[in-house]
């Protein structure tokens, strides 16, 4: 069978310009997705009554079904109906009970209403209007030449609203498919994209259902599969068959799935081990520390931490021996370590961690910028610090110190 190709068209000069992002586009797309909808393509185009025209006919051309979102309002540059017009020759007439909606609305708010705002009423001779329960402008459903088209006001919560209840439940008609698509993101801490991807590259180039693609993320890697079933039982075992394959190669590195975050991970390891951990940070300034706050249940595992960026914090407050600062430097092994030790017999946790390093953009102490160590030492003797040149600006340094600490915690709590 023939792929039925889905497009949305979303219009406004707002979207072009980078003052709003496509978030319509994309939840569309994800909500599609889970139809087993394909979409093929997304357009944005500005409020331009000749460059709105050319993105629909395209779309006419190459798509079976046409979302389009924007440029439904009462305002002068809310151009797609008229677009539309130019390209399906219909003809518009005014939907009586929208504009009874309109009448009252303005009634209700004591207000008189412009001219302009019958406009929004007006709808395609012959089409199914999609009442919009959350604002005044209706959607409408269109058949033109065989091509279903979707018209959706721009707002999120109208176009979300009326998708939601005069567009998908009534998708599997249009497709006549039963397919339906899940995905599942594996999270990866401590390996590269590309040490990843070349493990797995005969997995990755064998793909076909579910499609295997690795992507680097802030906080590590992470791997979507996509697989497509007529069944949920079906595309669960697709998806776990394959999940068992990767992680036969790559489990050591493997940390959660879908939504969960590394710190997350780390504060549920940390709670059944019964364990605290107090950071004492100089180049990151509390971002550790705030990481582990942010999750839910953290005041169990962490009693505090220290942002100890002047070596006369690190001596006076931390306790770091003037011996070791003058004779070593704060960006040091040996700094790293008392830096460690001491903010964990201060807080009275079991773990200590502790940052210490040159974020730039200057050297300092004639240590290179992006030179960073981090320390952890527990109550039972286990010390370890490492050392890392890490590339970049002051805020990408800072940042990749912060998740290198985390993966380490995490490393040393598994
Ligand atoms: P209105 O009746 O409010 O004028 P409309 O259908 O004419 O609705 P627009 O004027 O294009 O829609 O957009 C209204 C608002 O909706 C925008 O100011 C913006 O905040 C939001 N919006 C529009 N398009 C998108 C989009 N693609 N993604 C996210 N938000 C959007
Ligand atoms: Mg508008």
């Amino acid at each position: 069978m023939r792929q039925y190709k889905a497009e949305i068209v979303a219009v406004g000069t707002e979207l072009l310009l980078g003052q709003i992002a496509n978030t319509n586009a994309q939840w569309l797309s994800q909500q599609l997705a889970m139809y087993g909808i394909n979409v093929y393509n997304h357009a944005v185009v500005g409020d331009n009554l000749q460059r709105v025209e050319e993105a629909f006919r395209l779309a006419q051309n190459r798509s079976d079904m046409i979302i389009v979102t924007g440029g439904l309002g009462p305002t002068e540059d809310d151009l797609t109906r008229e677009a539309f017009q130019l390209i399906s020759k219909m003809e518009l007439v005014e939907d009586k009970q929208s504009m009874e909606k309109i009448e009252l609305f303005f009634k209700n708010q004591n207000r008189t209403m412009t001219p302009n705002n019958r406009k929004q009423a007006r709808v395609f001779k012959g089409c199914t209007v999609l009442k919009n329960n959350a604002g005044m402008a209706p959607g409408m459903k269109v058949e033109l030449e065989g091509k279903t088209w979707f018209f959706l006001p721009g707002v999120p919560r109208e176009m979300k609203q009326i998708a939601g209840e005069k567009i998908f439940p009534s998708i599997k008609e249009l497709t006549g498919s039963n397919q339906i698509i899940k995905s599942l993101v594996l999270k990866f801490i401590g390996i590269g994209e590309s040490t990843l991807e070349h493990k797995l590259k005969d997995l990755i180039q064998a793909q076909t259902n579910p499609t295997i693609a690795p992507l680097a993320q802030e906080d590590g890697v992470v791997i979507r599969l996509t697989a497509k079933e007529d069944s949920e039982a079906d595309l669960d075992s697709l998806l776990n068959n394959t999940k068992t394959e990767i992680l036969d190669r790559v489990g050591n590195y493997y940390f959660g799935e879908d939504e969960q975050v590394i710190e997350q991970v780390i504060v549920q390891l940390l709670a059944n081990q019964n364990k605290k951990v107090a950071a004492a940070e100089s180049l990151t300034g509390g971002m550790f520390t705030e990481k582990i706050v942010s999750v839910d249940g953290a005041s169990a595992v962490c009693p505090g931490g220290i942002v100890c960026y002047d070596a006369k914090i690190k001596r006076d407050v931390l306790g770091v021996s003037a011996e070791t600062i003058g004779s070593k430097g704060t960006v040091s092994e040996e700094c790293a370590l008392e830096m460690a030790e001491n903010v964990r017999r201060l807080f009275g946790s079991h773990v200590g961690i502790a940052f210490t390093g040159v974020a730039g953009p200057t050297e300092t102490e004639g240590k290179p910028v992006g030179e960073v160590f981090i320390s952890i030492s527990d109550g039972s003797g286990y010390q370890k610090v490492e050392r890392f040149l890490f590339a970049g600006n002051r805020d990408s340094i800072r940042k990749r110190a912060c998740v290198k600490g985390l993966e380490m915690i995490f490393n040393y709590l598994k």
